[in-house]
This record gives structure tokens, C-alpha cells and sequence, in this order.
């Protein structure tokens, strides 16, 4: 990544990238690691379908998604689920209640610096289909029939995997 130019600390030109995630300035001996950030995504499944958003904003504006986001500093991946669906959709699930499915690692480029997150999906399966009030951050939310979700509609490189391994599972079987 070659966001940053010159060094924050010492305004030198010619800070060291060579390492990916780490930058180095050799006039001061200023260091930045670029590390990942960790986000979740919620499936929230009612029969064979689950509810996916229309992302309002970049990256990936007007394509498909799962309710989620990053999570905040001194936040477990539960609460960050259970915050982002009340934010999002004014759906509330407790923190108890979500299955760990899996992870997949991915890049969210965002005015012009790539981020780096590791993904991590989990699972609410709903007895009744919730009300939906969709928030300031989301278009949209439908829920489609896991067979039918098109995955070429869908914006995020993760939350594709994802999808694309629910569709091989037979997640409704799954005991919840
Ligand atoms: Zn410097």
C-alpha cells in the first residue's frame, strides 16, 4: 500500500513500504503497522431464506450484502453483530444467540486506503420473520431463498465466499 507519502512524524520523503503491512521511516525511526481489522456478518435465517441489505454506500454501492460491519475497539464479535443489526435494521438478536459459522479474510478499499479485515460470519436462525426498519447505512433488505441468491450481485469478495458456502451446506438442517 503507497497511501501515505511522506513520513507523519518527521515529514520525510521516502518511507519504506517494502514490508506490506508495515511502514517504516528511516530518518526517524517512525513505525506504523497496518494491521487488520476485524469485522462480522450476520445471517439471519428464516426457513430456507435469509435477509440480505443493498449497501448505500462505496465500496460496492447498490449490491448485495449481509447485515454487519466492522467492529469497534473493546467490542466482542457478538456485540458488534448485535449492534450493527439494531443500527442497521432495528433488529434485535442478543449476544448469546449467534452461531459461529466461519471467516473469510478480505480488502474494503475506502478513500483511497485498502483495508484489511478478517470476516467473521455467524448465524441467527428466526423462528417468525422479524419487522425491518432499514437505518441511515443500508438501501435495503430482502430475504431471498439461499438457492436463489445471485452471487455476481453481491459486492464484497467475503461475503460472496460466504454465501457461496451456504448454498453447499444444508444450513437449514443445521441445529441452532
Ligand atoms: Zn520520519
Amino acid at each position: 500500500m503507497k497511501a501515505f507519502n511522506y513520513c507523519p512524524q518527521c515529514g520525510y520523503e521516502g518511507l519504506d513500504w517494502s514490508e506490506d503491512k508495515r511502514l517504516t521511516c528511516h530518518h526517524c525511526g517512525f513505525t506504523y503497522f497496518h494491521n487488520m481489522a476485524a469485522a462480522v456478518g450476520a445471517v439471519l435465517l428464516h426457513g430456507d431464506e435469509i435477509l440480505l441489505t443493498v449497501r448505500k454506500h462505496d465500496p460496492a454501492r447498490d449490491m448485495l450484502d449481509l447485515p454487519g460491519g466492522f467492529v469497534d475497539r473493546h467490542e466482542s464479535l457478538e456485540q458488534a453483530l448485535t449492534r450493527e443489526l439494531t443500527e442497521e435494521l432495528k433488529v434485535v438478536v442478543g449476544e448469546s444467540e449467534w452461531r459461529y459459522l466461519f471467516s473469510f479474510p478480505n480488502r474494503y478499499p475506502y478513500a483511497g486506503i485498502s483495508y484489511y479485515t478478517s470476516d467473521v460470519f455467524f448465524l441467527k436462525k428466526m423462528e417468525t420473520r422479524p419487522e425491518i426498519v432499514v437505518g441511515d447505512d443500508v438501501a435495503d433488505a430482502v430475504w431471498v431463498s439461499i438457492a436463489d441468491v445471485e452471487l455476481e450481485s453481491v459486492g464484497l469478495d467475503s461475503v460472496r465466499s460466504a454465501l457461496c458456502e451456504l448454498k453447499k451446506i444444508n444450513i437449514p438442517g443445521i441445529i441452532v
